[in-house]
Formats: C-alpha cells, sequence, structure tokens
C-alpha cells in the first residue's frame, strides 16, 4: 500500500475516534477534518509524528471544565447558565484563546475553537497554546448591571483555573471591554492581585493600544500581502463585509485607509447595502451604533437611505473581496458559487470557520485567492501576546511600535504559509499552509516534552 493511503487510513481513523468520543458536536468534527485532511503529507514525511501518537494526543483537550453560573437579574430573578473552559494544548505556552458568550454556546463550540486556536496561536511565533471558553449567557438586552452580575459569577469559578503563566482569556462574540472590566474587577478582588489574567484590558488599567483594531487590520495586513504577491492591491476595490462587531468595524476601517470601499455590513437580523462606501460619517455612525447604543444594524439603512436585507448574508452583492467577520458557517457552497460567478478575487476569513467545507472546496478549486481563519484572524490573538509582554515588562508600547510589530507578525505568517505550500507543493493552498505551519510547531514541542 503506498504510504499516501496508510496516513489516509490512520486520518480516518482518528477522525471516527473524534466523532465516537464527542457526539454531536459537529463544529468541533468540522474543524478537526479540516485540520487532518491538511496534515496527512506531513504524517507521510514524518513517522515520529505518527509513532508518538502526536494527532490522537493533539485531538483531545488536555483539560475540560464546565461550571454554574448562577446571577441575579434587575427584576430580583434568578438564571442560571453554563460556563466553559476548554484548555486544549500547552505545549507552546500557557492556554491563550477568547470567551465568547451567545446562546448557541455548547462545548462542541467551545471545543472547535479552542483547537483552531492551537494552530492560529502557534502561527503568530508568540509563545501561546491554546484554548477556549465562554457562556450560553445573552448579554444582548441585558442592562450593564446584569452583565457585570453575570461577569462576577462567571470569574468567581473561573479564576481558580487560570493565571498569566497558566490561561489568560479574551474577549469574542459578546465579550468586550465593558465584559473584560468586570471579569478583571472580579479576579482582582477574589486573588488580591493585578496581574496579566485578561487581555483586552482598558488602556489605564493595563490594556495594549491596537488590540482592539487587532483582528481587523491583521485580517487586512494578511490580505494585502496576499494581493502584493498576486500583483496587486486594497486601491479601488469593492468589498462585502459581514457582521458589524469589532472584527468588521475595523477591517472596515483599514480598508478604508487603503483605499479600498465596503458596501456591506451585516448583523443577526440582516445586512445593509451602501453602495457609496462606509467611510467618514458612515463609519462614525456604525461605531456609536453598536459598541454605545447597541443596536441593530437596519439602522443605518434608515439613516442613510440604503438598502436593508432582512435576515439575508451579504454574498450575493458584487464584490473583489469577501470578508465574513461575523460567526461560523455563515458562507455555504451556494453563496461561495455565487461570489465566484461575481467575479470575486480573494476571501479573508475575519471570523473563526465562517466558510462551509464546501464553500472553501470551491473558492480553491477555483483559484480564488483564499486566506483561512487561523492566519487571516490571528492579529487578535497576536497583540493579545503583545499586551501579556506589556503586563509582564510592566511597560506599555506606543500605538506607531505596536501597529508595526502586529503587521509584521501577519506579513511572517504570510511568509511561512507560502514556504509550506511550496516545500509540499500545494500551489494557492493557504489552508493546507497554515494548518502544516502550525501544526508543526506544536508537534515538534509536544515529541521534545515526551508523553504528557
Ligand atoms: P462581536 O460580538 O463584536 O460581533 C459579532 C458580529 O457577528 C455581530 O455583528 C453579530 O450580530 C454577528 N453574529 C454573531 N452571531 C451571528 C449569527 N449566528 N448569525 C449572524 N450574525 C451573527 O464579535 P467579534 O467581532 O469579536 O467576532 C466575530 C468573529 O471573529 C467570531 O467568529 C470570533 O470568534 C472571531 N474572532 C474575533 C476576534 C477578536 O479579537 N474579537 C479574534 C479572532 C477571531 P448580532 O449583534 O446580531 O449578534
Amino acid at each position: 500500500m503506498l504510504i499516501k493511503e496508510i496516513v489516509n487510513m490512520l486520518t480516518e481513523k482518528i477522525y471516527d475516534q473524534v466523532v465516537n468520543r464527542n457526539p454531536g458536536e459537529v463544529e468541533f468534527h468540522q474543524a478537526i477534518k479540516e485540520v487532518l485532511e491538511s496534515i496527512e503529507p506531513v504524517l507521510g514525511r514524518h513517522p515520529e509524528f505518527v509513532e508518538a501518537k502526536i494527532v490522537e494526543r493533539i485531538v483531545e483537550p488536555e483539560r475540560q471544565l464546565m461550571f454554574r453560573v448562577p446571577w441575579m437579574d434587575d427584576n430580583g430573578g434568578i438564571h442560571v447558565n453554563r460556563g466553559f473552559r476548554v484548555q486544549f494544548n500547552s505545549a507552546i505556552g500557557p492556554y491563550k484563546g477568547g470567551l465568547r458568550f451567545h446562546p448557541s454556546v455548547y462545548l462542541g463550540i467551545i471545543k472547535f475553537l479552542g483547537f483552531e486556536q492551537i494552530f492560529k496561536n502557534a502561527l503568530t511565533g508568540l509563545p501561546m497554546g491554546g484554548g477556549k471558553g465562554g457562556s450560553d449567557f445573552n448579554p444582548k438586552g441585558k442592562s450593564d448591571t446584569e452583565v457585570m452580575r453575570f461577569c462576577q459569577s462567571f470569574m468567581s469559578e473561573l479564576f481558580r483555573h487560570i493565571g498569566h503563566n497558566t490561561d489568560v482569556p479574551a474577549g469574542d462574540i459578546g465579550v468586550g471591554g465593558r465584559e473584560i472590566g468586570y471579569m478583571f474587577g472580579q479576579y482582582r478582588k477574589l486573588t488580591n492581585a493585578f496581574t496579566g489574567i485578561l487581555t483586552g484590558k482598558g488602556r489605564g488599567w493595563g490594556g495594549s493600544l491596537v488590540r482592539p483594531e487587532a483582528t481587523g487590520y491583521g485580517l487586512i495586513y494578511l490580505m494585502d500581502e496576499m494581493l502584493k504577491g498576486m500583483g496587486t492591491d486594497f486601491a479601488g476595490k469593492i468589498a462585502a463585509v459581514s457582521g458589524s462587531g469589532n472584527v468588521a468595524q475595523y477591517a472596515v476601517q483599514k480598508i478604508n485607509q487603503l483605499g479600498g470601499k465596503v458596501v456591506t455590513l451585516s448583523d443577526s437580523n440582516g445586512f445593509i447595502h451602501d453602495p457609496q462606501g462606509i467611510s467618514g460619517d458612515r463609519w462614525d455612525y456604525v461605531m456609536t451604533l453598536k459598541n454605545v447604543r447597541r443596536g441593530r444594524i437596519k439602522e443605518y439603512a434608515q439613516e442613510f437611505g440604503c438598502e436593508f436585507h432582512e435576515c439575508k448574508r451579504p454574498w450575493g452583492v458584487k464584490c473583489d473581496l469577501a470578508l465574513p467577520c461575523a460567526t461560523q458557517n455563515e458562507l455555504d457552497g451556494d453563496d461561495a458559487k455565487t461570489l465566484i460567478a461575481n467575479g470575486v478575487l480573494a476571501v479573508g476569513e475575519g471570523a473563526n470557520m465562517p466558510s462551509t467545507p464546501e464553500a472553501i472546496e470551491a473558492f480553491l478549486s477555483n483559484n480564488i485567492l483564499f486566506a483561512p481563519a487561523k492566519a487571516a484572524n490571528a492579529g487578535g490573538v497576536a497583540t493579545s501576546g503583545l499586551e501579556m509582554s506589556q503586563n509582564s515588562l510592566r511597560l506599555s508600547w506606543s500605538f506607531e511600535e505596536t501597529d508595526a510589530k502586529l503587521k509584521n507578525i501577519m506579513v511572517n505568517i504570510y511568509k511561512s504559509m507560502s514556504e509550506i505550500i511550496e516545500t509540499y507543493d500545494m500551489p494557492g493552498n493557504y489552508v493546507a499552509g497554515a494548518n502544516i505551519a502550525g501544526f508543526m510547531k506544536v508537534a515538534n514541542a509536544m515529541l521534545d516534552q515526551g508523553l504528557i
């Protein structure tokens, strides 16, 4: 039998084991499948990884925590949510990865995100392991005091499992500066220690400049490198962006700075189409709408007299660049075909796993430049890593210095992926490039550290 076939049988066996051991966790299965497919050529060349059962070990989290989060609403009513923290892999550094507060959260979502985080963090070149956490709590429609009471209760359990050398959570969907603040305050009170146990902190109390912008900016820095590799850039390009949260907001700002035009934004109620472009006072409006008033994107259409498409996603709009920045599986095979038929040039994943396997297959087989999430949105965690460094040094770097470090990290990610693509002769396949580059680093660290 050919080595290729033997390796394929092995990865299929591992996949079946994962499915049986983690029943119903479909997002986790999806994330595992993509990585297993990508690393098959590596296993063919590195029998030492097979012998040491690196893959069987890497798909099993080091530790999974689930806990009760009781809290009281403003009327005295009592609610109970479930909290999660999955500490997936710490071979190259303390567990690092965000907390998501969203009603769709369950163990399978946290595991998929934690698994992806291992390779993403490795790609940044910084010493960070992979983890993820969150809760099925929905912050939408809650008052500030309700969110505070929830965050305090959540941290009252999480605090015993994290630490600046152990596990350093950050934000994600539903967890921004407000939530990080409440959780940090509770941690400080419980431990009587001011340490960098969360990233995404406020500027005046240990936060890093550029962290709010980092994921969106990083996405555009990476795509800019990829476009330059094709002899083009953002100038004059039309972009369709989904979501209207942290990642989308700063991706839009950076595209505007580079001379592109963004014509869509969305939330879970639908998308707006503004052919004039979301820039200047229109971008300012989005920032206030989403971060201060916490309103719906539909209000943008009312304010500026453009179209709002209820319960629809923006992938039918003709564009050069498509940037899914909302959530997982928000761009499917049919959406991909529509984008391709409309002449899309490049797709960059700001969100985690926003494209379904069918969509990725369509982009790759049609030679569309495709920046996978692990690489494309790594700027957020990279800047979290820079925040950790500043906290340890008890120093604070300027905006320019931090932004330059972020840009450098994104350029290096592009280079690592490109080198892998060349080594394994997979032209244009940045999915494999990102998965293999991240996997190699963690696998080698696990080999070096023995059977733990
Ligand atoms: P936010 O909570 O700031 O914004 C999320 C946006 O996505 C909102 O517009 C939200 O709309 C929309 N959205 C969420 N769920 C759905 C859904 N099921 N259907 C349609 N729209 C939805 O989150 P972020 O911008 O921080 O995160 C967006 C994505 O980027 C996530 O996948 C996250 O994991 C990923 N990411 C974020 C990083 C960061 O630094 N923030 C780092 C790396 C990845 P609505 O308000 O209606 O819910």
